[in-house]
């Protein structure tokens, strides 16, 4: 991760329940990773290229200076996504290989 942002680009409320995956198809990083009901960029792995943002149908990828007011919140969800729990995810180093998450950051499972 550069500088001192949490996570480069965010993924937001409206991907909820869409999951459609057309990030995950374009970033070179393969990481953008699958919770249950949202995805969620990993901050280290992200080499802040852009190509996720203009594939998504929901608007939902933003730039972290380029949050809405209302969706701010979800850069300290994305990156808290991989450090929480008992057994956090941390850098798996792709998002294929470790598949569906199964479970949401707290904030967005409820
Ligand atoms: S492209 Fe947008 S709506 Fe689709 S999975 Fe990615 S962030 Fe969610
Ligand atoms: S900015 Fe690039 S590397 Fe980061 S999540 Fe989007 S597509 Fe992947």
């Amino acid at each position: 991760m550069k500088g001192n942002k949490l996570v480069p680009y965010v993924i937001t409320q409206a991907c909820v329940d869409v999951m459609d995956k057309s990030c995950m198809e374009e970033c070179p990083a393969d990481c953008i990773y699958e919770g249950d009901r949202m995805l969620y960029i990993q901050p280290d792995e992200c080499v802040e290229c852009g190509r996720c943002e203009p594939v998504c149908p929901q608007i939902s990828i933003f730039h972290h200076e380029d949050l809405p007011e209302e969706s701010k919140g979800f850069e300290r969800i994305n990156a808290e996504f991989f450090t929480l729990g008992t057994d956090p995810l941390g850098s798996p180093g792709g998002a294929r290989k470790v598949g569906r998450v199964g479970h949401d950051h707290p904030e967005v499972g409820a």
